[in-house]
């Protein structure tokens, strides 16, 4: 998908429409149409990319930044007393606007969302499990 055709892409360019609380430089934020919650944001870096993993050292760096400055203020504004900072990479994690994005969730005591489900494991197994990954990491 390009530019011209991203639902995000558009919107970042003001072709499209949106309640957009804020921007600057490398980020746009703005309403997600379908909310979570009240308040539910994207923050949307303003470049076209794909994946997390391609973002650019300047955004993947300010972006911790904007997401601790941003997430509290736009809780605080609508009388959340949490607020969950997910990113779905990818079509099998939940993807569908494939522009990278943050969902700022505000979250509430009596919202009734759900924790993450959890799964049994052994320890046997979360140590292997350890260990795929700190081979993986070994070399960074
Ligand atoms: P994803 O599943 O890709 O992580 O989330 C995409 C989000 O974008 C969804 O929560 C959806 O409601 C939101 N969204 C999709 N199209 C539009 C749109 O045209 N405008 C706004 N403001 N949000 C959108
Ligand atoms: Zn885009």
């Amino acid at each position: 998908m390009d530019n011209d055709t991203c639902i995000f892409c558009r919107i970042i360019s003001g072709e499209v429409s949106s309640d957009t609380v804020y921007a600057d430089d490398l980020f746009v934020a703005f309403l997600d149409i379908h909310p979570t919650t009240k308040g539910h944001t994207l923050l949307v870096p303003r470049a076209h990319i794909g994946s997390f993993a391609e973002l650019s050292n300047e955004v993947a760096s300010t972006l911790g930044g904007r997401l601790r400055t941003l997430a509290p203020i736009i809780a605080n504004a609508v009388s959340a007393t949490g607020f969950n900072l997910i990113l779905n990479n990818s079509a099998d994690a939940g993807q569908v606007v494939p522009h990278v994005h943050w969902h700022i969730i505000p979250r509430y005591r009596t919202d009734g969302l759900r924790a993450w489900p959890s799964t049994a494991i052994s320890p046997d197994e979360l140590h292997e499990v350890a260990g795929l990954i700190i081979r993986r990491l070994k070399d960074i």
